[in-house]
């Protein structure tokens, strides 16, 4: 689904991203771990092309993205993303927010969108909320909202960037518990998360990156369980 090669990022001068190698198969749950500045939004934001990357090569669903004659929008629009704050449009309903891409980019009718919606919102545990805008909401419904939007274009690959590190403690667990699901219904999913009992527990694979590179990767259990680099033994000596 998505196949990073020699992936590099400059901001001016400043290179964030030094030739990064990453393969997500089909139904794989990838968490991204590591310090702050290492890179992992950088990353995440080079894969549905927020951000364009200065050399190397990101293939997402067959699709080379970093090619400059690319329809972007139509890969996109396969590629959903949610991020650490909730982006809902505040003066449009739950429902609403869940719809206006639908509609306009998939061209579905107002009644399917609907329908669409409102089988998404049950899934995230929020369909007798419809009718609320997001100020109505706490924030863990609110980020549940934005998951809802997400899933409502059946993406066929899942970005989070650190989607519970805004809320209250109280609501980590609601999302997090979203995102199980998701994970175990095969969605192909990379996650940047601070979330080491999630990454452990549900990802196939866990990613460390620091200083712009992955320094390590393999199986949840091995890469914060037993991790080989003495960076990552320290950073989880940190965070846990
Ligand atoms: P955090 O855990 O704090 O979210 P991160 O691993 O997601 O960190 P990035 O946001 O990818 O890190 O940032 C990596 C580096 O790139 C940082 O030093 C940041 O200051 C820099 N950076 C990110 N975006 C830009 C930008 N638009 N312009 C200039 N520098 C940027
Ligand atoms: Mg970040």
């Amino acid at each position: 689904v998505v196949e990073i090669t020699d992936l590099h990022k400059s901001f001016g001068p400043r290179e964030v991203l030094r030739g990064v190698d990453l393969t997500v198969a089909p139904g794989e749950v990838v968490c991204v771990i590591g310090p702050s500045g290492s890179g992992k939004s950088t990353l995440l934001r080079c894969v549905n092309q927020l951000e364009h990357a200065t050399a190397g090569s990101v293939r997402v669903l067959g699709t080379e993205i970093n090619d400059p004659d690319v329809d972007i929008d139509a890969v996109r629009q396969h590629v959903g993303m949610v991020f650490q704050s909730f982006n809902l449009f505040t003066h449009q309903t739950v429902l609403e927010n869940c719809t206006v891409a639908q509609r306009k980019v998939l061209r579905r009718s107002k009644a399917e969108a609907e329908k669409v919606a409102l089988e998404n919102l049950a899934r995230v545990g929020l369909a007798d909320r419809a009718g609320a805008t997001p100020s109505q909401l706490s924030g863990g419904q609110q980020q549940r909202v934005a998951i809802a939007r997400a899933l409502s274009m059946d993406p066929a690959l899942m970005l989070f960037d650190e989607p519970t590190s805004a809320l209250d403690p109280e609501l980590v667990g609601e999302v997090l518990a979203v995102m199980r699901e998701l994970a175990e219904g095969g969605m192909t999913m990379i996650v940047v998360t601070h979330e080491m009992a999630f990454a452990r527990d549900v990802a196939d694979r866990v990613v460390f990156m620091d200083g712009g590179t992955i320094l390590e990767e393999g199986p949840a259990d091995q890469v914060i369980g037993t991790p080989r680099e003495p960076r990552t033994r320290e950073f989880l000596d940190r965070v846990l």
